[in-house]
């Protein structure tokens, strides 16, 4: 949680209001200077011509530091936007095996010769943009950060990196634990600031050749617009609104334990968060008894309690966003069937806290099924056969992810298939990893993070032919 103060933005803890720690804003003058500076490191630093088994070492030993500062990152995390400590160390964890893995991926990656049709030998081979644009939200910085990051100078480039303005302190630490490992000065700079100024200047700055972004997609939608008018390349991760499905002969157990983890762990602040619950009619409304059984019982607490399912909202303003967005839901004829308000208790008086909120007995067209809520707010919906569920699934906006518990593997098959998604998950959720490709179809986004393909995403094909012919060449051919 951070309010502006002439030129500082200042870190709320939001599990308990107080100052965590404050960070200059990044003039324009600044941001020229940076920008500069980014271009003189990457051609002359050496980096983008190292071997890349030798950029790999240094992306190691990245990791290595990240790994022996875990406990001081993680707390960091969670002060700064109040996530529990066991889901920020995880988070640092992530980060650690994200440079590992772009480390390996760098000098594994093969590029391709390719078929010739003349007397040359023709080949690829991945050239960085030069200066790269990495913009991240609040949500999970460090590892969002790494997601961009490591890829990003594997690949060569130079980065500059914009953290949101509600979660400021993790981007420079990772920016001094990089140049301790020994990346050069200038491969990797913050800038800070509020995304319609300076995350703004940076994106319409003609030194950034590629933009990579992940948050909103209106947000999205702006950054796109600039990138087209500039033809630079952008990879944009966005919102989603993600169906998570229950059909009759699912393991219901392990389904209704899937659904309340995949909307109320990191209290819903997550891309995809499994926001609309389908259940089959004929099991509906045991199910939604479950659901709002188990909701009920959430233990939320402080981030760093031993005993915590949910901690506070990352800020007392976004609270009031998924305050707005429950009374929509009212509005439009929603049951409340638990939560729906602030917890009661002098230990959450001065936090950013909500409780788990279950929603039913809106249409699928409702406002509160469409839209994205970014908190602990699931709406449940009953289907009756497939097809309607497919039809229903698919209309939204957004295609991010899925889940989907059955224990008919033709069915998961067909459903998992014709869900417009860039990830579905089958008896399981959640589950996204630095080594499989993500990203959104349709307003979720556009290209892929992670795996190989988020390697090169940072890179652009250059194709290269060597000429074997022993004669001059004439003028037609
Ligand atoms: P946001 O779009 O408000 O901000 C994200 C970042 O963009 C911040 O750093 C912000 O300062 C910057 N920004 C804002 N306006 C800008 C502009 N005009 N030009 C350049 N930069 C600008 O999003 P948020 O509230 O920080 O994060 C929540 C959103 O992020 C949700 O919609 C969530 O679904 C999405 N998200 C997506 C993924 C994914 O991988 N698909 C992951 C996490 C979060």
């Amino acid at each position: 949680m951070t309010t502006q103060f002439s030129e500082q933005l200042v870190s709320i803890n939001p599990a308990n209001g107080q100052e965590v720690g404050r960070v200059d804003v990044t003039s324009a003058a600044e941001l020229d200077v940076i920008v500069a500076k980014a271009w003189q490191a990457y051609r002359k630093s050496g980096w983008k011509d190292l071997m890349p088994h030798q950029r790999a070492d240094v992306l190691r030993a990245i990791a290595d530091r990240l790994a022996s500062e875990k406990e001081s990152l993680a707390q960091l995390q969670m002060q700064d936007n109040g996530k529990p400590l066991s889901e920020c160390r995880g988070m640092v964890d992530y980060a650690v095996g994200t440079f590992r893995y772009y480390a390996s991926a760098c000098e594994t990656l093969e590029t391709e010769v390719t078929p010739p049709r003349g007397q040359y030998v023709s080949f690829t081979v991945l050239e960085p943009y030069g200066v790269v644009a990495a913009i991240t939200p609040w949500n999970s910085p460090i590892m969002n950060d790494a997601t961009k990051v490591a890829p990003a100078l594997a690949a060569g480039n130079a980065v500059i990196l914009k953290p949101s303005e509600d979660s400021p302190l993790l981007a420079p630490e990772l920016a001094r634990i990089a140049l301790a490992a020994g990346l050069p000065a200038g491969l990797l700079q913050v800038v800070q600031g509020h995304g319609a100024d300076v995350g703004a200047a940076l994106v319409a700055h003609e030194g950034v050749r590629m933009i990579s972004f992940t948050g909103g997609t209106v947000t999205g939608r702006a950054i796109g617009r600039v990138a087209a008018d500039r033809v630079v390349p952008v990879a944009l991760e966005l919102g989603g609104k993600s169906p998570h499905i229950v059909f009759d002969d699912a393991n219901i157990e392990h389904a209704v334990a899937a659904v309340i983890a995949g909307i109320f762990g990191s209290a819903g602040q997550s891309c995809v968060a499994g926001s609309r619950v389908f259940v089959q009619r004929s099991i509906y409304q045991n199910v939604l008894e479950q659901i709002v059984a188990r909701a009920s019982s959430i233990r939320l607490a402080a981030p760093d309690s031993a005993d915590i399912e949910m901690g506070p909202l990352s800020s007392l303003h976004h609270r009031e966003r998924i305050e707005a967005f429950v009374a929509r839901a009212r509005e439009e004829g929603g049951q409340i069937l638990c939560g729906g308000a602030r917890p009661e208790g002098d230990e959450f008086v001065k936090g950013a806290y909500y409780l788990p909120t279950v929603i039913a007995g809106l249409g699928p067209d409702a406002v509160s099924c469409q839209e994205e809520a970014f908190g602990p707010v699931m709406v449940v919906l009953p289907f009756n056969d497939e097809s309607e569920l497919i039809e229903q699934a698919n209309g939204t906006a957004f295609g991010l992810a899925c889940g989907l518990w059955t224990e008919d593997f033709k069915k998961a098959w067909r459903v998992g298939r014709a869900i417009e998604a860039g990830s579905v998950w089958v008896n399981t959720y959640k589950q996204s990893v630095t080594s499989t490709p993500f990203g959104g179809f349709k307003s979720s986004g556009i290209g892929r993070e992670k795996g190989l393909d988020g390697l090169r995403l940072y890179g652009q094909v250059k194709s290269l032919f060597f000429g074997l012919q022993q004669q001059p060449f004439p003028v037609s051919k």
